[in-house]
């Protein structure tokens, strides 16, 4: 472990004088490495508090670009960032480096699939859950399971929020506790709304939980599954499961969406938008642009391009994904791709 700076030991005074975490356990930090996987509500506060806290390097994953819409509970952007329509990932990056330049940082525009998991969190040794979907946290619990890494589930909907590390070996894995998904339609980001605080508490809990095992005190986190409802004021905790025998993960380590194909066109949460993965290979965003200009108004820059044709407006991104907004329906999206974009 690297031997930490005086300019180190006096940033991170706060923090090490926590009994529990200690030079020691700062140091640890600054060596560590963390990917959070979704950079919404709950992963840009997740990536705030853990660049503040002098995480060593974090891998910032996401699949999405800033709307206004996000504003209101999305910690990390401002207004500019939505004008620009610029990616979450890319406009973390930029935020964190101007809270703290000693962390690095590796930005992703991408979906988590997987195909692409083992690349982008490759070297990660604890990932934090800033999705909101079951598919992309199947995906990282088979992956977290198989490695052996740490990693901290978060969900926030309405005004109810939910915690939960998972440690493999220690603890019940989500498939343990959810050997499918939730039955039923789960209502969407849209229909049921969001308070912002609930969604912070929940990241709260997930990076007090990363920053405990980080700093080398796993054996001291009592593993807790914690349900909030900030409206009504209502906290509960369960003590967590360990493994479950039967859990096609954990027990059988059988890891049946690490090989998933995962590529058929997902309608967003909550977005009247549909995203249609990598189809036609990497895509060279000037070309397009002159070839989409003739056709309606096309922005690009070097993260995305964007075109708009009412009632649509289809954001490309240099791999040849692309999110399709105006509608839900797959069969909508994947026309509008293929008259568009080709592939
Ligand atoms: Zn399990």
């Amino acid at each position: 472990m690297t031997p930490m700076t005086a300019a180190q030991k006096q940033r991170y005074s706060r923090q090490i004088m926590l009994a529990g975490l200690g030079a020691e356990g700062q140091e640890a930090l600054l060596d560590a490495r963390v990917a959070i996987v979704g950079l919404g509500a709950l992963g840009s506060f997740q990536a705030a508090a853990l660049a503040r806290a002098g995480i060593g390097h974090l891998a910032l994953i996401d699949r999405d670009y800033v709307e206004l819409v996000n504003l209101q509970r999305q910690w990390l952007y401002e207004e500019a960032d939505a004008q620009e329509a610029l990616p979450k990932a890319i406009a973390a990056a930029r935020h964190l480096a101007r809270v703290n330049s000693e962390v690095r940082l590796t930005a992703h525009v991408a979906d988590l699939t997987a195909d692409n998991i083992a690349e982008l969190l490759e070297g990660a040794e604890l990932i934090l859950d800033g999705t909101d979907n079951f598919e992309t946290r199947y995906l990282i619990n088979d992956y977290a399971v198989r490695q052996g890494l740490p990693w901290i589930y978060g969900a926030a909907l309405g005004t109810y929020g939910l915690s939960m590390p998972v440690l493999p070996g220690r603890t019940a894995c989500l498939k343990c506790l959810y050997p499918s998904p939730p039955q039923g339609a789960p209502p969407t980001c849209e229909t049921e709304g969001i308070l912002n605080a609930v969604t912070s508490a929940v990241a709260s809990l997930q990076a007090a939980a990363a920053l405990k095992i980080l700093a080398g005190q796993a054996a001291a986190l009592e593993p807790r599954i914690t349900t909030l409802d900030l409206w009504t004021g209502e906290i509960r905790q369960i003590r967590q499961p360990g493994p479950q025998p039967g859990c096609r993960a954990c027990g059988e380590r059988r890891f049946e969406h690490l090989e998933g194909a995962g590529r058929d066109p997902i309608t967003l949460c909550g977005r009247n938008a549909v995203q249609i993965h990598q189809r036609a290979g990497p895509v060279d965003l000037a070309e397009l642009k002159r070839r989409l200009a003739p056709l309606g108004e096309v922005r690009a820059n070097e993260f995305a391009l964007r075109f708009s044709t009412p009632p649509y407006q289809i954001t490309i991104f240099p791999d040849g994904r692309a999110i399709i907004q105006g509608t839900t329906d797959p069969g909508v999206a994947r026309g509008l791709y293929a008259r568009y974009v080709g592939g």
